[in-house]
């Protein structure tokens, strides 16, 4: 880190060698000749969209899959070879732009083929659809497997389009125990081992990080890995038990330390007030950098190897921290609200779990305010 780094107020370290590792991690698992895509979506979950893209290609993924077109035009500024995905639903003119960024788009009902179609016919060229089931996830795709199969045929059939995939999400994947990931499965085996008659060359694919990681048979021609790829656990658990490594982490300082004599509060409603005599610790970061405010008296901070609560509500730019009755924390002391610092570590998991939400949502938090800070 350079000065500068240090002095800013709140900024996420991204350790890209850690993205690349953990690819090669997941592509070591994978079943014979299955590819690993590497889902980018919501700026790589917060990560930073071409530089964990980078990191996850050196890692041996072999695509690149994103939710929105608008994403699909940017990765293509800097990719301008690797195959695109976008998953997401597409407007008109959204499609455009996939087709502009030579993305290969979801196919979900027949109204959407069809403009699909006539914007391949007008532009004189191909557009590669993958066609989606819906197993049971209850977003887009077809329910009916024969509804799937007149899809699949309609691409097959256009001279504008190809069939370059048949795919399915699954609902359930992150629950251990659960059965309705196997019902999904199955449901969908059988509905792509007859697409795949239809075009032998097409790309089967269902497993998002969970799948992979749990059931080496939904892996097919490929994976969609998003969440595991930042080294974030998709069970909620502790990411080491998988060999992920997490890519983020979050950091502030302490801009100044006070003392707050028995019953003086801190932060807005005065929801914390000092039990005793003690310190306190301001932290120039809230939630408008994404430490959401139901931290509040909940979450804690690592200042000097040692965890310290967060007392009072978050704000909007400032924490505020409980250090206790006898502190060595000092102004300019590092702060860290994800990741670790001597023995400690406070994952996101462990604050999704403060949260009553996942470790998705957290790092997706992290918001533009933060400079991201790539290294490996
Ligand atoms: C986001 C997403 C993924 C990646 O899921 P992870 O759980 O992050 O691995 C895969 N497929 C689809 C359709 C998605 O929307």
């Amino acid at each position: 880190m350079s000065r500068d780094d240090e002095t800013r107020r709140a900024w996420a370290v991204i350790d890209t060698g850690a993205v690349e590792a953990n690819c090669g991690r997941l592509v070591d698992a994978l079943s014979d000749g299955a590819e690993l895509c590497a889902v980018v979506k919501a700026d790589a979950y917060g990560h930073g969209a071409a530089p964990c893209a980078a990191a996850a290609l050196r890692g041996g993924a072999s695509r690149l899959a994103v939710a929105a077109a608008a994403e699909a035009e940017e990765l293509r500024q800097h990719f301008p070879e690797t195959p695109l995905f976008v998953m997401g639903a597409l407007t008109e003119s959204e499609l455009g732009l996939a087709l502009d960024a030579g993305a290969e788009v979801a196919v979900w009902r027949q109204g959407f083929r069809e403009l699909c179609s006539r914007r391949a016919a007008e532009r004189g060229e191909h557009v590669r659809a993958h066609v989606k089931h819906d197993s049971g996830m209850g977003r887009l795709g077809e329910r009916d497997p024969e509804a799937v199969l007149d899809l699949a045929r309609a691409c097959a059939q256009d001279p504008h389009l190809e069939l370059a995939g048949v795919w399915t999400h699954f609902a359930t994947a992150d629950e251990r125990g659960d059965t309705f990931f196997g019902e999904q499965l199955d449901a969908f085996r059988h509905v792509a081992e007859r697409v795949r008659e239809l075009a032998p060359g097409c790309t089967v694919h269902a497993a998002n990080s969970a799948a992979t990681l749990r059931e080496p048979g939904s892996h097919f021609d490929m994976v969609r890995c998003g969440i595991a790829i930042y080294g974030l656990d998709p069970f909620q658990e502790d990411p080491a038990a998988h060999g992920l490594r997490p890519a983020m982490e979050l950091r502030s300082y302490v801009a100044d330390v006070k003392r707050f004599p028995a019953g003086a509060s801190a932060g807005y409603g005065r929801t914390w007030r000092a039990p005793a005599d003690t310190w306190v610790g301001v932290l120039p970061v809230g939630y408008g950098d994404g430490v959401r405010r139901g931290l509040g008296n909940v979450g804690s901070v690592l200042i000097r190897g040692r965890r310290h609560p967060i007392a009072g509500t978050v704000s909007m730019d400032n924490i505020t921290v409980d250090l206790g009755p006898e502190t060595e924390v000092e102004p300019g002391d590092a702060g860290v609200l994800i990741g670790s610092q001597g023995d400690e570590r406070i994952g996101a998991e462990e604050m999704a779990k403060a949260l009553g939400t996942i470790n998705y949502e957290i790092t997706c938090a992290v918001s533009q305010r933060v400079p991201r800070a790539h290294g490996s």
